[in-house]
């Protein structure tokens, strides 16, 4: 098998750890869906669909057809649960409908696409109406309300109404609590009132990980978990937050991922030379260099020249210079005996060392969730234990 210049492991048992970790957080009546757009935050999709399914996870969500259909093909022996949570043409309708999907509605052009494509099919759709709570993005709002349970009451051979959801305007942060709080008490008003005007008492959700963390009075029927899963906290203060009422010593999550490279040459550059292109890095003392084969076209930021670092021989070792487009340099000036084809960690842990993802994205400036879901999808993941 021909491997590529560097590799993403997901790991197994630390998954199971944050799914009982999840578990551990939720009653019985609410189910744990698992988010798994943007390629399963960058984890793979076709590596994790098969691994979550192996843990006991088979509910997930995901933002569109093709995040479904590879959702679908990576796991064919499976009885799964799917979500698709955003965009959809006509024909993904139609496929959804047929292949037993259920997806999200939000306004009165996909309703009637939806009423008219299950008409000719002779089937029923399954939907989840998404509410305008205060986000402000996308949902029915109140004044749609008439029609919305209108046409809801007269398509019954089309329409299945599986849940009513709504999405909170940035949950992870304290600073939007009351902007939250308003939005949970608007859904359940809202959810009471359709119950009466549709006769229907259909499933509810509304919590993505920070909600769940931290309104437990909104994990309703199901939460759609993302960030959390794979071992990640939606943000510090929400750690924080959970740490102080928890009184936990240690991190309860594992991270899931680790991304591996080998060093691809060494060399030693004498004091006072430019390394790489321009003038970026200046070397102040003899130095020997590692050559890397990652750079930003594997999703390793521009914005960690001079900055980032990665482990060599259970040490941290700097990038020096520039990231070019499929390269670092890395001083291994105080690392004993760094040679060609040493491993190399980008993320994850090696030795007593570890490098997280969020002290690597702080350094360029990303979140989590973006530079997860950078990683190429053409770097090679694989399942370890
Ligand atoms: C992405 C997303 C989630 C999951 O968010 P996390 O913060 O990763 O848990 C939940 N619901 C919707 C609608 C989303 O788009």
């Amino acid at each position: 098998m021909i491997e590529g210049p560097s590799i993403i492991e997901i790991s197994r048992s630390a998954y199971l750890n944050n799914v009982q970790y999840i578990r551990s957080l939720l009653s019985n009546r609410s189910a744990f869906y698992a988010v798994i757009k943007g390629n399963a935050y960058g984890h793979g999709i076709e590596t994790f669909a098969p691994m979550a399914c192996r843990v006991g996870v088979k509910n997930f969500c995901v933002f569109s057809q093709d995040e479904a259909c590879r959702l679908i093909s990576a796991v064919p022996d499976e009885k799964i649960d799917v979500i698709i949570m955003g965009y959809l043409d006509e024909s993904g309708i139609a496929w959804s409908i047929e292949n037993d999907i259920q997806f999200y509605v939000f306004d009165f052009s996909r309703l009637q696409l939806t009423i008219d494509v299950a008409k000719k099919m002779k089937k029923v759709a399954r939907i989840h109406i998404e509410l305008e709570t205060g986000m402000n993005r996308s949902g029915f709002r109140q004044s749609d309300w008439n029609k919305l349970v209108q046409l809801i009451r007269s398509h019954d051979q089309e329409l299945r109404v599986c849940a009513f959801a709504t999405h909170f305007a940035g949950a992870e942060s304290l600073a939007n609590h009351f902007r939250v709080t308003r939005q949970i008490k608007n859904f359940d008003r809202y959810t009471k009132k359709l119950n009466e005007l549709t006769g229907q008492q259909p499933l509810l959700h509304a919590s993505c990980s920070a909600a769940m963390l931290r309104f437990p009075r909104a994990h309703h029927d199901l939460v759609r978990v993302g960030i959390l899963q794979y071992g990640f906290w939606p943000s510090p203060e929400v750690y924080v937050e959970k740490r102080i009422k928890s009184k936990f010593d240690h991190d309860p999550l594992k991270r899931i991922i680790s991304w591996k490279s080998r060093v691809m040459d060494v060399s030693y550059v004498d004091e006072g030379e430019y390394v790489g292109y321009g003038h970026a890095y200046l070397t102040q003392y003899k130095t020997k260099i590692a050559l890397i084969p990652v750079g930003y076209a594997s999703g390793y930021a521009r914005s960690l020249s001079n900055t980032g670092h990665v482990l060599i021989r259970g040490k941290r070792a700097n990038v020096i210079g520039l990231v070019n487009m499929n390269m670092i340099e890395v001083d291994v000036t105080n690392i004993e005996g760094v040679e060609t084809g040493d491993e190399v960690v980008i993320i994850g842990k090696q030795g007593d060392d570890e490098i997280s993802v969020a002290s690597f994205s702080e350094l360029s400036n990303q979140v989590n969730y973006e530079l997860l879901t950078r990683l190429p999808s053409g770097i090679k993941r694989i399942i370890t234990d």
